[in-house]
């Protein structure tokens, strides 16, 4: 069987490779020079930076199994227990950290003790964990009302949502509790936090996104004998009265092939796609992320990540290492979800103020001389997980047999998550290997045992173009 993969981010690589482990001889085509779609990385005064920092839980089985099938599970860390320092303006410092206790003990000591909320809002937290484990994920209803709402019906009071919830809805689902829709929200606290104790423990990658995606793809994708086609664009889909022969016209060349997959963001599948196999994406929207990268001549914190409350800054990462940046200096990038405010203030603005509110977290940073600063946007950094999204994320399968559809905007469950872009073309293999009478590749279950991300040394992420 012949198989077309459209598109190159973690969907279309995914799908490349279960497509080609299935048996199907697959060619990939990406209109970009690199793969890796929405991950990427970028050289500047002779250090790498990404597009923006992207960090994996333990829960995230498929995205660590796929870094495995890309031989690059030894580039990133995983926590062995999810620990994330909350820092507030003045240096005042909270953890959120599980301990070995089965869930959802496991969070009860840090909770407890959690500084950034009062007592009162500690002991109200109960309520919205018990009733968060009383939840039907499948069900429908959850994506009727936002997260915040649900929040507020259970208990939660502004200052607890700001000080705690949302400090895992905005990574996540990249929008607020008030604005998230409850399925999301749910989805994230469930698989994460509360299903299992240890599912929330936090990975990121040691290396260059370019290159823990971009070029160790390439490599898996040689290997696997998939004929990857870069920096030409599909223009063109034709399909047969029966659903199971293919034209696909790329840089104009015609790709003929039996099965399709479609893993192009939600605008460009609609554009691409045949009218009966076309999804309705007028609901899914787009929710920015802008990272404020900072390069200061000292270290200023010995934490590799840290949350903040009180101030604009959401989370920051140590991406010393990572850039190369070496001579005692340090790196740091502060990531921004739901940017809505951000993504169109000025560069400078941007730098001039993040190292501003960094020093009120990090005194030392109030002495370190800023020797550079870059921003990076993602304008359609994810769809807009709000209520009535649900309904506009596609299954892999289309009513055309041998078109399948993939992207983290796709139906996974999930929020757009780089687990949710590998779930989604992984499942669109399937779905045509399926159709062809072909053994499926495995879609790990939630607790697949092992897996990427195996606990390593702790270890201390523009538009196209930056600013
Ligand atoms: C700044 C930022 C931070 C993020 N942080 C996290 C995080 O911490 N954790 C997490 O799990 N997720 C995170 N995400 C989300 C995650 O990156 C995405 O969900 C995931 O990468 C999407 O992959 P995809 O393959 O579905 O889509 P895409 O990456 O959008 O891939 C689509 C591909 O199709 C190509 N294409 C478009 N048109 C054509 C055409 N006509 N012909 C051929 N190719 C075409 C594009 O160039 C692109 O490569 C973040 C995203 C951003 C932008």
């Amino acid at each position: 069987m012949r198989v077309v993969v459209v598109g190159g981010g973690l969907a279309g690589i995914a799908a490349a490779l279960a497509a080609a482990d299935g048996g199907a001889q697959v060619a990939l085509v990406e209109r970009r020079a690199r793969l890796g779609g929405l991950t990427w990385s970028f050289r500047r005064h002779g250090l790498s930076f990404d597009n923006g920092q992207h960090v994996f839980l333990r829960c995230c089985t498929a995205y660590r199994a796929f870094l495995h099938r890309l031989d690059a599970a030894d580039q990133v860390t995983l926590q062995r227990r999810l620990d994330v320092p909350v820092v507030a303006p003045g240096g005042r410092t909270a953890h959120i950290r599980r301990d070995g206790l089965p869930s959802p003990l496991h969070l009860g000591r840090s909770l407890l003790s959690y500084g950034h909320l009062s007592v009162g809002d500690r002991a109200r937290l109960g309520r919205a964990v018990v009733g968060l484990r009383g939840l039907d994920l499948d069900d429908p209803a959850l994506d009727a009302e936002t997260f915040g709402a649900w929040l507020a019906r259970h208990g939660q009071r502004p200052a607890a949502v700001a000080g705690l919830w949302d400090l895992v809805t905005l990574p996540t689902v990249n929008l607020p509790a008030a604005e998230a829709s409850l399925a999301l929200g749910a989805k994230v606290f469930r698989t994460g936090l509360l299903d299992t104790n240890d599912g929330a423990d936090i990975g990121w990658s040691l290396v260059p996104l370019g290159d823990l995606h971009g070029a160790n793809a390439a490599r898996a994708l040689e290997a696997a004998g998939v004929e990857v086609v870069l920096g030409t664009a599909v223009d063109r889909l034709d399909v047969d009265g029966a659903g199971d022969r293919f034209t696909v016209g790329a840089g104009g060349r015609d790709l003929e092939a039996e099965g399709v997959v479609c893993a192009l963001a939600p605008e460009a599948a609609a554009a691409l796609l045949p009218a009966g196999a076309r999804p309705d994406v007028s609901r899914l929207g787009a929710s920015p992320i802008v990272n404020v990268h900072l390069v200061l001549d000292r270290r200023v914190t010995d934490l590799p990540l840290a949350a903040a409350v009180g101030s604009p800054v959401q989370f920051v990462f140590d991406h010393t290492a990572a850039s190369g940046l070496t001579g005692g200096g340090q790196c740091l990038t502060i990531s921004l979800s739901a940017a809505d405010a951000e993504i169109g203030r000025r560069p400078e603005a941007l730098i001039a103020g993040f190292h501003a509110a960094l020093g009120d977290l990090f005194p030392a940073a109030r002495h370190a001389r800023l020797v550079d600063g870059v921003v990076s946007r993602e304008h359609r950094a994810t769809f807009r997980g709000a209520p009535g999204s649900g309904a506009g994320r596609p299954p892999a399968a289309t009513p055309v047999p041998g078109l399948a559809l993939a992207g983290a905007w796709c139906a996974t469950g999930w929020p757009a998550t780089m687990e949710g872009a590998v779930r989604s073309g992984t499942a669109a293999a399937t779905a045509l290997l399926d159709r062809a009478g072909v053994s499926a590749p495995h879609v790990p279950a939630d607790r697949a045992p092992g897996g990427a991300g195996r606990a390593l040394p702790p270890a201390p992420d523009l538009e196209e173009a930056s600013a």
